[in-house]
């Protein structure tokens, strides 16, 4: 039935805090799924629950999404042919869809204060009954357009009183959703409850708001969190009582924690040590900073490819996948049907990956901000010379510092179990003899200094790893680093030679 559909689709969030890592998973899915099929991918924000509305949420997500590449053809801040794409600027719009459904007994004027919903559900529950919701067995017993006389409801609206309006679910008749993850999910209408559509303050509540927009946006897809699932079969339903065609549906399965079973929650990530936002959240009210992949220093297409495979395979082995590759590869029958486990470790390992194919000068551009950040102005030369001989140790641009600070500064300190190990009697002697050996080499080059400290190992028949792991030790301050004669060589002989005494001098 959809086949002949243009391919729209879109990510619809509540801006009501900052986005987890399983809704930019959904907002690239959609986007990938979009991009494969020549569609077009929609942001909606859904604004229309204004006690959950968080400020700057809005903001964030959109952020978001630019950072991470997921980049959409229709939206709130760059318009479309649907505009708006604000549910709260489309309020007017669902108010006539609610009294339509109403003037055709599908829906129902809902009078019932909190107080009478309260106590509703304490005499269900002491009368045994198990279930308490309003619905087809109990909406009888309610104050409601159903239940009052057409007088009474139409003087109530004129009074003002606080009503809501609720779809009336037909009873026992098998609703069926066609998912194309889960296959088909049938439930019985009885076991639905009438939902709010609609509130007296004029706001749609979700689900009106939502079917509404998808379908005037024409949406074609819906493709969204599995916890959406339970929702679905109240959405075929609204789209038979409307007489649309209703879109195809893909509930992705759940993001769960590294350990143990369950959804991913920002407290794992607390706990275990890993952002769970792609962006730093400053939460408005508490002040609580929340860490985000871009602040850790993930770069946007390590973090995309890493959470592309959260849920959905290529069918091969390779893990290593550009968003273009997604986009050509990308298909809804490889996206599985159980939950797949967070790996923080996996998504530093990608970013590895990525780091190391990144243009040298690409990351030294970056080093040279964390360096500036610490007062080190290097020249730029060096800083990529640096870099690439460290890449290959890091996750991250920031983890370059650990493993290439003595390029910058001398050892403030040194490694004292390298200094057990290494600094034994008679090489601080050696060690002067060192000094002056390299202090006669004319050009100071990588192989110079290299066959010269052989040749004087072989002359004085010592083992080279004697000579070497003690140099090391006074110019890094431990038992790390690139090649030796390379660092001495970048270092330079004057601050090797000022190395070599400090470490005679201080290294008891
Ligand atoms: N506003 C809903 C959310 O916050 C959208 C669910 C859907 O995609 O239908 O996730």
């Amino acid at each position: 039935m959809i086949e002949n559909r243009k391919v729209r689709v879109r990510f619809a969030p509540s801006p009501t805090g900052p986005l987890h890592i399983g809704g930019v998973r959904t907002a690239l899915y959609n986007y990938l799924f979009a991009k494969r099929n020549n569609g077009t991918f929609i942001l909606r924000i859904e604004d229309t629950d204004q006690n959950r509305f968080v400020p700057g949420a809005q903001e964030y997500i959109i952020e978001a999404l630019k950072w991470a590449g997921i980049n959409y053809d229709e939206g709130p801040d760059i318009g479309g042919p649907f505009s708006p794409y604000l549910q709260s600027e489309r309020k007017e719009l669902y108010k006539q869809f609610a009294d339509k459904l109403i003037a055709e007994g599908k829906a129902y004027y809902a009078f019932d204060t909190p107080e009478e919903l309260d106590s509703l559900r304490d005499r269900l529950k002491a009368a045994g009954a198990t279930s308490q919701q309003y619905d087809s067995s109990t909406r009888g017993l309610m104050k409601n357009s159903l239940t009052l006389s057409d007088e009474e409801v139409k003087n109530r609206l004129n009074a003002g009183e606080q009503f809501v309006i609720r779809i009336k679910i037909p009873e026992n008749e098998e609703i069926v959703v066609n998912d194309l993850i889960r296959g088909r999910v049938e439930v019985q209408s009885s076991l639905l409850d009438d939902k709010v559509l609609f509130k007296s303050d004029g706001m749609p509540t979700y689900h009106l708001a939502n079917i509404v927009d998808d379908h005037l946006m024409e949406i074609s897809h819906v493709i969204r969190g599995e916890e959406w699932l339970p929702s679905a079969p109240l959405h075929v339903l609204l789209y038979r009582f409307f007489d649309w065609e209703a879109p195809q549906f893909a509930h992705l399965p759940l993001l769960l924690k590294p350990d143990g079973n369950g959804k991913l929650s920002k407290r794992d990530g607390d706990r275990l040590g890993f952002p769970v936002f792609p962006l730093q959240w400053k939460d408005p009210k508490t002040g609580e900073i929340s860490s985000g992949y871009r602040e850790s220093g993930y770069f946007p297409d390590s973090f995309i490819n890493m959470i592309a495979l959260l849920g959905w395979n290529p069918g091969t082995e390779q893990e290593i996948l550009s968003l273009d590759e997604l986009v050509s590869l990308f298909s809804m029958e490889r996206v599985g049907k159980s939950g797949s486990k967070f790996d923080p470790e996996k998504a530093k390992w990608f970013n590895h990956k990525y780091l190391v194919e990144k243009p040298d000068a690409e990351l030294a551009v970056l080093f040279k901000k964390v360096l500036e950040k610490k007062g080190i102005f290097a020249e730029e030369d060096f800083v990529l010379k640096v870099v690439n001989l460290v890449k290959e140790r890091a996750n991250f641009v920031e983890d370059f510092w650990a493993q290439s600070s003595f390029f910058f500064e001398a050892p403030a300190e040194y490694d004292q179990q390298v200094v057990k190990k290494r600094w034994k009697e008679g090489v601080p002697e050696m060690m002067g003899e060192i000094k002056n050996l390299l202090q006669g080499i004319p050009v100071f080059s990588a192989e110079v200094i290299k066959a010269d400290i052989v040749k004087f190992t072989e002359e004085k028949n010592i083992s080279l790893g004697v000579v070497m792991n003690a140099l090391r030790l006074v110019l890094v301050g431990g038992g790390f680093g690139p090649d030796l004669a390379l660092i001495a060589e970048m270092l330079g002989k004057e601050e090797v030679i000022r190395r070599i005494d400090a470490g005679i001098k201080n290294i008891a």
